[in-house]
């Protein structure tokens, strides 16, 4: 370490360093060595030296960019800070980036890989070897494979982190195993957007819109939310108007213009009364309504003897939301009438320029929660809003995933623990009725991979996956892979330690904004070393312990599974540049940068670097406008030798070949359209009247299981809002980050002082909360930012931990005795709450928060909408002083009850199992991983 006297501040290119290098972002130039002060030797001005390495964040799935320095004379990474060529994030991180380092430092950590000594779920871990679990898990998936037992490996993913990188192993094993988080998260809201459009994610274009209207807290926590968050902010600061709807008072809502509380579920009549004020009061883009919305359709099948005009449409759309007024909206959502009008009218003079955005919150609250999504992209389209600047786009216009080589064929099997029968248009699949499945003999697992997902203690009725994960009838194998200790690892086989977000590859692209771009998340470590010339063979052996990443893994595993080739998924893990040999996880990439990124190699080429070295160096690409646009793309003419040969239909305009819809005609031109069966925006959807909703084919109002009706303030209930996150957790990986946990280790409930005057409670005061199969006891928060009637707690927090030392990070867990005390009765009581610890972390001792928060997910039964899937995660509570035997963290539960429940929701569905054409779902919907389309029949 050099110590500079205080008058020498040169750098070591020989430039006389300024207050502007140590204030502003390092140049990429200096990036392989950039020189700082040594914060600890103030006053005295020491050299540190760092080579930056940029990487992606892995705490959230916005992607931002991250630079790692690490430290020269360590070789270790010092800190994290943003990285301002990312496109998405453009130098600024939330909270949760930085405390990627507590992460890479985190004594709590799991170093290597380990394997179960006694039962499931004893406690009891031996540390193994990656060879172990590799020969081990290739054995029984290629039994699996050999026997055409293709739906008994399943990869159940949480956060995927990565753009395709899964779905091509699994396709390459020729299985139909993928499942997600997703009907704990969003499915409801994508179906919403699906339904209309074909593609089912929102990204709108904020930094240009007049008035913007978030359905949650999209600027605080919301889906890509410190992208996004910059954005709103930007578009405020050009005048655009904020309004957000939301029951609490979320510091989004409290940056907005308008704050609409509406009662959880009423969003959909708010919306539908918006649209008909914009139809009445002729605020909607009429052109735009005519050329693209399917009412041809709509007239011709629903109002055959009227006016086929689009004249008549509009008058026909007047009457079916005629009962949509302000005041109805009002008397549903308890706001006022006015500010319904105000909104809709600021909505409708916004014109193009109306961004608008919702994800979880109401529709992930709400039987019925897809109309929510519906009606807001409704207003979308009177507005004409779709995909233009300052509007909102669906989000594959403002995604890209490039191409890998070699692509498996869709697999042949369909695996009903996934898609059941049930549930033909569930947007994904229906993860949360995997224990109930098992358990009703639909199936069993051979081998099973949870990854980065803890189903135990984020999905309701957590005591039914422990049920299932302890039962090696239902599960024979299971390995948890994970950066950090679960709940849920705790009932595996095998707990295999992956990377954080600075120890592996991955490949990511969101929907940020108005343009396309990817990230590439770089093993640093591995990165450093190999620069300075030292060869890696494999990621574990640059990170710390034995630390894996999954891409090689997956390389490893199927090569194990098909040693010699014969199974035909050998050749997808061989070298595209090396015939014969194994694919190296840098070859996957360069190949990709190489050939599926468009304008990245001349990029590369005018720097002298390959593509490979210029993301290796820059960590992101922003694609050319011009070679990949993301405006009004549904406008993009087909060129004539696509419609030649194709039937277009008369009436609508639909262009087919052999069938199946390739584009639309609108007034004598022939566009792309939308990837919808009519090709255009379904107002009218032929799919909900075709698979056995009719009375949904159009958007409508759905009263939801928590409606207003439903609750009686007389009888002591309330709603629970169990949705919202705290900007400053990753729902459950924050255990292993202690600033993080510093700054938020408490979930009270929140209650108004209306309500809390009527139960008997203060603030700090302990409730109990009774659900329909259980109760918790946390404490209550009295606060004006609810709305009577309404009471909420935070997600994230109320970890627990089954022994002393292990399990779950002691930075975020209560030691606790969880155990099932009777037939179908569990109960958990904590032991001990956080405490200060030793380890070779002196911050682990002083540690000063006690309590951590209450888990509340098991006293919940499962809610899964009939149609999108979804769990509704809105609960109908009483609320009362705790008992004099309850004590902070109780949580008690019924799984009988939670049997019942689930039979009643399973009882609303309406399977469509006898359909002539055979098929298990609409062939043109979306599915996150799509098997060949000769599985979608049933009787091949
Ligand atoms: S918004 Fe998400 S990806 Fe971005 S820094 Fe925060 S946690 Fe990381």
């Amino acid at each position: 370490m050099t110590e500079i006297p205080l008058e020498q501040h040169i750098a070591p290119s020989g430039e006389q360093m300024t207050m502007r290098d140590l204030a502003s972002c390092p140049p990429p130039e200096r990036w392989h060595d950039w020189v700082e002060y040594d914060a600890k030797a103030w006053p005295r001005k020491v050299e540190k030296h760092y080579a930056i390495i940029p990487t992606i964040c892995f705490n959230c799935e916005a992607a931002c960019g991250l630079m790692a320095y690490v430290d020269k004379e360590t070789g270790r990474v010092k800190k994290f800070e943003g990285n301002p060529y990312h496109p998405g994030s453009r130098g600024r991180n939330c909270a949760k980036g930085p405390a990627t380092i507590n992460q890479v430092n985190d004594p709590e950590r799991i170093l290597y890989p380990l394997k179960r000594g006694g039962k499931r779920g004893e406690g009891k871990w031996e540390r193994t070897t990656w060879d172990e679990v590799l020969d081990t898990f290739a054995t029984k998936i290629r039994a699996a494979i050999i026997e055409s037992r293709r739906d008994e490996v399943m990869y159940h993913v949480g956060r995927p982190g990565h753009d395709g990188y899964m779905e091509r192993v699994l396709g390459a094993w020729g299985v139909d195993g993928h499942n997600s988080h997703t009907n704990v998260c969003s499915s409801s809201a994508r179906f919403g957007y699906q339904i209309w459009c074909g593609m089912d994610r929102p990204s709108p274009d904020h930094a240009n819109a007049r008035f913007i209207l978030l359905i949650s807290s999209h600027l605080e926590t919301g889906h890509y939310f410190n992208p996004q968050a910059q954005r709103i902010i930007e578009g405020k600061m050009k005048g655009a108007k904020l309004a957000v709807m939301d029951p609490r008072l979320s510091n989004t809502a409290s940056m907005a213009d308008y704050w609409l509380p509406t009662w959880p579920g009423s969003e959909t009549a708010v919306l539908l009364a918006m649209a008909r004020i914009m139809l009445v009061e002729n605020l909607y883009n009429r052109d735009y309504m005519r050329r693209w919305v399917n009412w041809q359709e709509y007239l011709a099948t629903e109002h055959p003897t009227e006016l086929q005009t689009f004249d008549h449409f509009i008058t026909v759309l007047l009457d079916l939301y005629t009962e949509y007024t302000p005041s109805f909206a009002a008397h549903e959502s308890g706001l006022e009438e006015e500010t319904i009008l105000d909104i809709a009218r600021q909505i409708g003079h916004a014109g193009t320029a109306f961004a608008a955005h919702t994800w979880r919150a109401a529709t992930a609250g709400n039987l019925g929660g897809w109309q929510v999504a519906r009606a807001l992209w409704f207003l979308s389209v009177l507005t004409g809003s779709i995909g233009t600047p300052g509007g909102t786009a669906p989000n594959a216009w403002n995604k890209f995933v490039p191409a890998p080589f070699l692509k498996p064929s869709p697999s042949e099997v369909w695996n009903e623990l996934l898609f059941p029968p049930e549930y033909p248009l569930a947007n994904y699949e229906m993860s949360i009725l995997l224990p109930y499945f098992l358990k009703e003999g639909r199936g069993k697992l051979a081998a099973y991979f949870t990854r980065v997902y803890n189903p135990v203690w984020t999905n309701p009725d957590g005591t039914a996956w422990i049920e299932m994960l302890t039962n090696e009838q239902q599960v024979e194998l299971h390995a948890a892979l994970t950066p950090v200790w679960s709940e849920t690892a705790w009932y595996a086989d095998y707990v295999l330690p992956m990377g954080v977000g600075s120890e592996r590859h991955d490949l990511m692209s969101q929907e940020t904004h108005a343009a396309r771009w990817i990230g590439f998340r770089q093993p640093v470590l591995r990165v450093y070393k190999e620069r300075n010339g030292e060869p890696v063979e494999y990621t574990f052996q640059a990170n710390p312990g034995e630390v894996w990443e999954e891409d090689e893994f997956w390389i490893e595993l199927s090569w194990r599974i098909d040693p010699d080739g014969s199974l035909g998924i050998r050749k997808y893990f061989e070298s595209p540049y090396r015939p014969g040999h194994k694919l190296a996880i840098e070859e996957y990439y360069r190949w990709i940068f190489e050939n599926s990124v468009p304008g990245l190699p001349e990029a590369a080429a005018q720097e002298q670097l390959s593509p490979l070295e210029y993301m290796r160096t820059y960590g992101s690409f922003e694609i050319p406008m011009d070679k990949a646009p993301v405006f009004t793309l549904n406008e993009r003419e087909l060129k004539s030798t696509d419609v030649e040969g194709a039937q277009v239909d008369k009436l609508s305009g639909k262009i087919t070949r052999n069938g199946a819809p390739v584009g639309v005609t609108i007034d004598g031109k022939a566009y792309e359209g939308f990837p919808t069966p009519s090709r255009k925006l379904e107002f009218y959807s032929t799919t909900m009247k075709e698979w056995g909703w009719p009375e949904y084919a159009i958007p409508s109002y759905i009263h939801s299981h928590v409606h207003r009706d439903a609750i009686n303030h007389d009888m002591g209930e309330y709603l629970l809002i169990p949705t919202f996150r705290l900007p400053t957790l990753i729902h459950t990986r924050s255990g292993n980050a202690k600033w993080l946990y510093e700054i938020s280790n408490a979930n009270p409930v929140w209650i108004h002082p209306v309500d809390a005057e009527r139960i008997g409670v203060q603030t700090g005061d302990l409730a109990r909360i009774t659900t329909e199969i259980g109760y918790f006891v946390n404490r209550v928060w009295v606060t004006d930012g609810i709305r009577p009637g309404i009471v909420a707690c935070s997600h994230h927090l109320g970890r627990w931990r089954l022994e002393t030392g292990q399990g779950t990070d002691r930075w975020a867990s209560a030691l606790v005795k969880l155990a099932k005390v009777d037939d179908g009765i569990w109960r958990m009581r904590q032991l001990e709450g956080i405490q200060p610890f030793t380890s070779d972390d002196p911050d682990s001792a002083r540690i000063f928060w006690r309590e951590g928060g209450v888990h509340q997910n098991l006293t919940f039964p499962v809610h899964p909408d009939p149609v999108s899937g979804m769990h509704c995660w809105h609960q109908k509570v009483t609320v009362e002083p705790a008992h004099h035997e309850d004590a902070y963290g109780d949580v008690y539960v019924d799984t009988r009850k939670a049997d019942m429940v689930y039979q009643e929701w399973l009882a609303m569905t309406r399977p469509q199992t006898q359909r002539p054409d055979g098929l298990r779902r609409p062939l043109w919907m979306i599915r996150p991983y799509r098997p060949a389309a000769s599985v979608f029949k049933r009787d091949r």
